[in-house]
């Protein structure tokens, strides 16, 4: 079923979860024990992320390096059909630009339509982590935007070999990425917007933000989506902090502030025992203000475990 149509049929605020496939050479049944005591609260939808290669340097005989390109968290596809068809729930595959030529997003959104699955959150993808910044695949799409018009044109039915007649649309419905603390490459917020609003234009139909520990700044952000046209359901991220090497981690690699209090309350513990237990009172705080302001759903970055999710769901649903 769409997203977009279980949002706006809902008259209260959806639980829905986001996790990482499994390590290369892990089992699928670590994913099964991360959903497994979540399903109680009947998730809307399970997000699936999308991990590109990465390059390492492995010493070869005589001392020299070879660069290997390696994916450590392969199967998005195949987690997706295994948890619609084993839990009987909406399985939204993430799917990024890095990585894919045009024809190979092609050829992956039409495996996912047989699959039967009805919903993606296109994505750009970050850069690899060993290069400064994103570098389009060859004959792939630098930006989201253009991932977006692409899948918009297949559910047209225009396909890339613009000689095929009677082509059968697909029909995904597609969310998109928003950063109420603005995404780290743009200049400013005003233009991250704009080309959030193009995203919407071409076709995306609902957002999910990055996670955000100041509601503020959230309601800020969908205040200047409305005052600049973006009228699809945005979706607030929920992480819970578990340990406090996070208060640095965090801000680096997803590039969002820390509120002074949170810090505060968090330096002050004596172990990560008690900065779970932080972390879980404030993500119940956020949520609680969260579905008051009548949020259409809180999405959990469950990062491949249950037990924060199920504590702050089990305050808040
Ligand atoms: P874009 O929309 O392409 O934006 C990237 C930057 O370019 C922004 O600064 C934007 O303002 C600017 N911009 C956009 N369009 C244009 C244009 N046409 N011309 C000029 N500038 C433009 N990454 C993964 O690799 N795998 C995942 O599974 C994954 N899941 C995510 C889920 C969520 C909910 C979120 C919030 C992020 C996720 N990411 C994931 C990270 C995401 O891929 C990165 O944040 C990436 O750097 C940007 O992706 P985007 O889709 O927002 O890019």
């Amino acid at each position: 079923m769409k997203l977009t149509d279980k949002l706006s049929q809902s008259k209260k605020t959806l639980f829905s979860i986001e996790i990482l496939p499994p390590l290369k050479g892990k089992s699928i049944q670590s994913i099964y024990d991360s959903i497994d005591p979540l399903m109680e609260f009947k998730p809307a939808f399970v997000d699936v992320t999308y991990h590109r290669e990465e390059y390492v340097y492995k010493k070869r005989e005589g001392g020299y390096l070879e660069k290997v390109s390696i994916r450590k968290r392969p199967g998005t596809v195949g987690i997706c059909a295994a948890i619609m068809n084993k839990y009987n729930v909406d399985a939204v595959p993430h799917i990024i630009c890095g990585g894919f030529t045009k024809e190979e997003t092609e050829n992956a959104l039409i495996d996912l339509q047989f699959l039967g699955v009805d919903n993606v959150l296109a994505l750009r993808g970050d850069s690899i982590k060993t290069e400064p910044q994103f570098v389009p695949e060859p004959g792939g799409h630098h930006y989201a935007l253009d991932l977006v018009k692409q899948i918009a044109g297949m559910n047209k039915g225009q396909y890339i070999d613009d000689e095929m007649k009677h082509a059968e649309p697909t029909n995904f419905c597609m969310g998109i990425a928003g950063y109420p603390e603005k995404h780290f490459e743009a200049p400013n917020l005003y233009s991250d917007i704009k080309w959030l609003k193009a995203k919407v234009d071409a076709g995306a139909q609902y957002i999910v933000t990055q996670m955000f520990f100041d509601n503020k700044k959230f309601f800020e952000f969908v205040q200047i989506c409305k005052e600049n046209g973006i009228d699809v359901p945005i979706i607030p991220g929920i992480k819970m902090i578990t340990q406090k090497k996070q208060l640095t981690v965090l801000p680096k690699i997803f590039h969002i502030d820390i509120p002074v209090d949170l810090y505060k309350e968090i330096e002050a513990c004596k172990d990560d025992k008690q900065v779970k237990e932080v972390g879980i009172k404030w993500a119940i705080m956020q949520c609680k203000e969260l579905v008051k302001q009548q949020a259409a759903c809180l999405h959990f970055y469950t990062m491949g475990t249950s037990e924060t999710t199920r504590r702050v769901a089990s305050e808040v649903f």
